[in-house]
């Protein structure tokens, strides 16, 4: 019988404001546009939201500005269950915003403030303490400074947390001799060429990136391929785990659906290649449907979802 994880993310979170535009205005230009959107997003409540609508419980250490937009992320975070008691205002700050511009080709063009996401720092996440330690995982992103990320790592090793990093956005600066006692890295394909600093052209050269990780104490690496799937990497080999086949319609998110889909079905059952072959469905369901956690199925249609597959 699977377990309900305790799951915490020491991460980011952000708001979209998504304009659809006839075409992207030029310096200078006042153009009206047709439609306007705003979604809740950022790499840490993306993937907290998509293992909390899995079910399992979750709790963020985050921080937004003191404006309408963080209070907005709180109240949606709550509407998942997350608990938000170390997610803090930062008083005179913007929340992080991703302004969007879309022509009606798909063509984008996106600037990214990072906002109150720059201030979460070590003393945040010592401030959680208690109820970090009690997680069974803690799982990390790359838009939070970096020093909190080394912190978290540091410290869940002295609590015997487990721990999941997915070194997204890629940062050139991430020092992987700080990372010495991480469980999980959870890279693409291009973060793991920066980050090894080698080829990620084919299946041999990513073992061999991903073992010269390993050989620096990362536990293991999860290497994301898009509709390639997945491969892991232990210091024992390779092992392949593939896409699972659908007509995909918005791939974006797809990746914060994998690693939170990944973080629950770790916690639930205790066995990684389980959990990544049912993180590729949780991943491949949410490209079905448009927008990020939105398209994040809920236990029940996740089980609908299975269901199709496997009567196919
Ligand atoms: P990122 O956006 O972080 O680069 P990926 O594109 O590698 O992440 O996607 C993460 C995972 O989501 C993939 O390993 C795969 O399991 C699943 N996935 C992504 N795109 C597709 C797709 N077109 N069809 C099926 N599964 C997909």
């Amino acid at each position: 019988m699977d377990r309900i994880g305790r799951i915490a993310v020491v991460g980011s979170n952000m708001v979209d404001l998504v304009t659809y535009t006839d075409r992207m205005p030029a310096p200078g230009e006042t153009l009206e546009a047709p439609s306007f959107e705003m979604g809740n997003g950022g790499k840490g409540a993306n993937q907290a939201v998509a293992a909390a609508k899995l079910g399992a419980k979750l709790v963020m250490v985050s921080k937004v500005g003191s404006d309408i937009f963080g209070e907005n992320t709180i109240r949606n975070l709550q509407g998942f269950g997350i608990d938000t008691r170390h997610v803090s205002v930062a008083q005179g700050m913007s929340s992080g915003v991703a302004l969007i511009f879309v022509e009606p080709s798909g063509e984008n063009a996106i600037l990214i403030v990072k906002g109150a996401n720059a201030a979460l720092s070590p003393a945040d996440v010592d401030a959680a303490e208690e109820l970090l330690r009690g997680a069974d995982l803690i799982l990390m992103q790359l838009e939070v400074p970096l020093e909190t990320v080394y912190h978290t790592v540091a410290r869940a090793a002295e609590w015997g947390v487990r721990t999941i990093l997915n070194p997204a956005p890629a940062a050139r600066d991430l020092d992987v001799g700080q990372l010495a006692s991480l469980g999980f890295l959870v890279p693409n394909e291009t973060e793991l060429a920066q980050l090894s600093g080698l080829p990620t052209g084919s299946d041999p050269e990513i073992e061999a990136a991903a073992q010269a990780l390993i050989a620096r104490g990362i536990g293991a690496v999860i290497v994301t391929l898009g509709a390639r799937g997945v491969r892991l990497v232990t210091s024992e080999g390779m092992v392949a785990v593939p896409a699972v086949a659908v007509e995909a319609v918005d791939t974006t998110g797809a990746g914060d659906a994998f690693i939170g889909g990944f973080a629950h079905f770790l916690t639930a059952s205790g066995d990684t290649l389980a959990a990544l072959h049912q993180a590729a469905r949780y991943a491949a369901h949410s490209v079905t449907g448009r927008g990020t956690q939105k398209s994040y199925a809920t236990v029940a249609e996740f089980a609908e979802f299975c269901r199709v597959l496997d009567d196919r």
